[in-house]
């Protein structure tokens, strides 16, 4: 798919960021191109109309989940929703912890974001050691929605985070 080397081509990879012997991959390149962000929309979309057309919800991971997941989800004609940092949300909410590849955080989700047995698809923009991932899952179950899969841009593969998720991972790029 020739998508997928445009997508990899525009992403910029920095050494030693944040902190020292981190590589962080830099995913906001792939915006400066309308072309290659169409690209990584289109893919995204035809690859969840293929395999998972029954999906009612994408569920964005706070931050950067939030800037694929409501253009995909429109695509589809259907519902977005964000998993967000604690203390962001209003309403009643579940809550979930977590470790980084560097510290630790708590996610949030509203309890009216999804009902019971509803088919939901959850995207992040990449995949490290998968705690981010795991949480958002649990988050997932909490709620009593049916995961039909985790979506990301990245994987970084020698981390092994897709064995952390109880379900599907797909991923467009993998990396080491
Ligand atoms: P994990 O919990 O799988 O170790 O880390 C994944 C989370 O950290 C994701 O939410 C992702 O946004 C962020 N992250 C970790 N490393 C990178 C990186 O190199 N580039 C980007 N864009 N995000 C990263």
């Amino acid at each position: 798919d020739s998508r997928i080397s445009r997508i990899s081509q525009a992403m910029d990879i920095y050494p030693n960021f944040p902190k020292p012997g981190i590589t962080f991959i830099d995913i906001f390149p792939i915006m400066r191109s309308p072309d290659v962000f169409s690209d990584l929309t289109d893919l995204l979309v035809d690859h969840i109309k293929q395999t998972h057309p029954n999906v009612e919800i994408i569920f964005g991971l706070d931050a950067r989940g939030f800037l694929f997941g409501p253009l995909i989800a429109q695509r589809l004609g259907i519902s977005f929703a964000p998993i967000r940092k604690a203390g962001k949300l209003p309403g009643e909410t579940l809550q979930a912890s977590f470790q980084l590849e560097y510290g630790s955080d708590k996610f949030e989700v509203q309890k009216c974001s999804a009902a019971k047995g509803q088919n939901v698809i959850i995207i992040d923009d990449l995949l490290a050691t998968g705690g981010t991932m795991a949480a958002a899952y649990k988050l997932m179950k909490d709620l009593e929605a049916d995961v039909l899969e985790c979506i990301v841009l990245v994987e970084l593969e020698n981390l092994n985070g897709r064995s952390k998720i109880p379900g599907k991972v797909f991923s467009v790029i993998k990396r080491n």
